[in-house]
């Protein structure tokens, strides 16, 4: 009866404006279901008052995180680190004492990335090959240097400068500014970042970011653009 009654004369620019609204609709809701991914970053830990926060806040929100950690603090406090990978998470290496590696001699280069290595490899037993340059600080030298001994550098592509910033000036630069494949620096230490990360973590999680470990990132082909050298 229903068909009956249904009028098929549809005329040609009918029809291509039906097909223009699915299209539309389909491409719309694609957009925004396809599942993007991100990787935060934390510099500069471990650190006995931030770390133990921080771990609570990434495992209440079912989040693996990547940590650059700096030698002399991993060696101050080992069980910060054990705690850290026991979780799930990504250790790379941030140099041993957080230096300018581009004042640096070859030897002084090589000494930074190596006996951080050495120490994580003592403490937890796994063989890290990432590293990122303090204060985002490098040049070729360091580049060549680091990849002689096995390293490759990283950087990131979002940075809420979240050492000098206020909470809510860190959850809006990264909300604004997380693309699928971005890297976020943020730092394991400031009380600011504390505040704005379940926050940060909720809305991206709500715009369908998955959160991965940089290695994770990098193995899906993404966030390539911040590492070095490009190969
Ligand atoms: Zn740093």
């Amino acid at each position: 009866m229903l068909l009956k009654n249904f009028n098929w004369n549809f005329k040609p620019q009918k029809l291509k404006t039906i097909f223009l609204i699915i299209f539309l609709f389909c491409s719309t809701v694609f957009l925004f279901s396809a599942e993007k991914d991100i990787s935060l970053t934390f510099h500069d830990g471990p650190n006995p008052n931030s770390t133990p926060q921080l771990l609570k806040i990434l495992d209440d929100a079912n989040v693996k995180a990547t940590f650059f950690v700096v030698g002399k603090m991993v060696k101050k406090y080992p069980e910060l680190l054990k705690e850290i990978y026991k979780r799930g998470h990504q250790v790379a290496v941030h140099t041993y004492n957080h230096r300018n590696l581009t004042t640096l001699s070859t030897s002084e280069i090589l000494s930074e990335l190596l006996r951080t290595k050495i120490l994580i490899k003592q403490i937890i037993g796994i063989d890290t090959y990432l590293f990122t340059p303090p204060g985002g600080r490098y040049n070729e030298k360091v580049i060549e240097t680091a990849m002689s001994c096995g390293f490759r550098m990283a950087l990131w592509s979002v940075f809420p400068e979240d050492h000098r910033n206020p909470s809510p000036i860190i959850y809006e630069k990264v909300v604004t500014n997380s693309r699928d494949g971005s890297v976020v620096l943020l730092h394991n230490g400031p009380p600011d970042t504390l505040d704005a990360l379940p926050k940060i973590i909720e809305k991206l999680r709500a715009r369908g970011f998955k959160f991965s470990t940089l290695s994770q990132l990098l193995a899906q082909g993404k966030g390539k653009h911040i590492v070095y050298p490009r190969n």
